[in-house]
């Protein structure tokens, strides 16, 4: 038999109804003549409330503790659709994540997997019931519980996709696929048929929040079709797969935007080899993520340095920066976290010239000012104040005509 493994998010078994409108759904399934493994997240917005919890209760929060609370957001999540789908008279099992053979590192709260023995998963299946896999959980080799981090259920359901050799992999959600823009700033936006892993990728690194990032890779590197849909109202959403390279593309699929990241600019570093390298020593020994970053041309033998970092590293940058702007001979450091990010991803760039002038002439048109430029083979990036960002983001959705379908 054929098998699809498909995975609810929070806001899909957020409460009693759903949670029984979701096993309605995978009962239907079944009846089709397919198996299903189902992986579930924790109800709502339970993992935000248990980590609220804990800030409550705790100033240390030691992960292996956090972990054990968190992933009880899941495993309540699996049990509860088991009796729903007992009910239906359909039978199933529920398994934690070392119940269903996930073996991970011991970084407690953001866990890798490193292997999947889903014998468990197998043998539910092989007596015909439905296994209910808790998301986002596996076991340490001291055999702690460990939680694979924010978004980490899209992994859990990927991963067993893979080691199954499952058909799809459905990733149920509150949007009905992934659309060519945020369709709260942009109400014409259109949701994409497919889109490719690469240009996925680019759009969850620029913003788009659905699917999870990690899980798309690993959808990626062991070629599993994901399937991104809707659970409220069960249309057919997004495919998910490589690229046919014989197709014809679109030139672009989507804009995306990103307001989580603050830009820091030390300005008069000297122009000569080490500066950079003991800036960026000193922010990666900080563990600052840091994105985007631009060095302009000298003069007089010096120059600036922008990068962008996540807000919340901002503080972090800017004091790191201002510690060695002595050393490096730096004339001033400044924090700026009035900026946005504007992006534009296609495939189809690639092969064809005249994208960045376009874009750049768009946001011209409206006199809004670029402060950063990045790009990729497929995807264009820019810096713009935030108050202008909801403007340059419907701006280029109207002048790439997004919301017209791809014939
Ligand atoms: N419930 C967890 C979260 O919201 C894990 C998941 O569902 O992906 O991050
Ligand atoms: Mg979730």
């Amino acid at each position: 038999m054929p098998v699809v493994v498909q995975k609810f998010g929070g806001s899909s078994v957020a409460d009693p109804d759903r949670i029984r409108a979701v096993a309605d759904h995978i009962a239907r399934t079944r009846r089709r003549g397919t198996d299903v493994v189902v992986v579930v997240s924790a109800m709502g917005h339970e993992t935000d409330d248990l980590l609220h919890l804990a800030e409550q209760v705790s100033r240390s929060r030691p992960g292996r503790e956090m972990d054990m609370l968190i992933t009880a957001g899941e495993r309540k999540a699996t049990a509860l659709m088991c009796m729903a789908l007992h009910d239906l008279g359909v039978g199933a099992d529920s398994l934690t994540g070392s119940q269903a053979g996930f073996l991970t590192d011991a970084s407690h709260t953001n866990a890798r997997i490193l292997e999947i023995k889903p014998h468990r998963v197998r043998q539910v299946l092989a007596e015909g019931r439905v296994p209910i896999v808790g998301g986002a959980q596996g076991v340490s080799a001291a055999r702690d519980v460990t939680f694979l981090g924010r978004g980490g259920s899209d992994t859990t359901a990927v991963a067993l996709a893979a080691v199954l050799d499952a058909d799809a992999c459905e990733l149920y959600t509150d949007v009905s696929g992934v659309f060519s823009a945020d369709p709260r700033v942009v109400p014409s936006a259109r949701r994409l048929g497919t889109v490719g892993f690469d240009e996925l990728l680019e759009m969850t690194a620029t913003g788009c929040p659905k699917p999870a990032m990690r899980s798309v890779e690993f959808a990626r590197r062991n070629g599993v079709t994901l399937h991104v849909r809707s659970s409220f109202t069960w249309e057919p959403g997004t495919w998910v797969r490589e690229e046919d390279p014989s197709m014809e593309k679109a030139i672009i699929s989507a804009v995306t935007y990103d307001t989580s990241e603050a830009k820091v600019t030390v300005q008069g570093v000297p122009d000569r080899p080490g500066i950079a390298a003991a800036l960026f020593r000193a922010l990666a020994d900080l563990n600052v993520m840091v994105d985007m970053i631009v060095q302009n041309t000298s003069e007089d033998g010096r120059t600036d340095i922008s990068f962008t970092v996540p807000c919340e590293h901002l503080d972090r940058a800017q004091q790191s920066c201002q510690d060695h702007a002595g050393d490096l001979g730096a004339t001033r450091v400044l924090g700026d976290d009035g900026i946005a990010k504007v992006s534009l991803v296609g495939a189809g760039m690639k092969s064809h010239s005249g994208v960045s002038a376009k874009v750049f002439e768009v946001l011209a048109s409206r006199g809004i000012n670029i402060e950063m430029i990045s790009t990729s083979s497929i995807r264009i990036t820019c810096v713009v104040r935030t108050e202008r960002l909801e403007e340059a983001v419907q701006a280029l959705h109207d002048a790439f005509e997004l919301e017209r379908p791809v014939v």
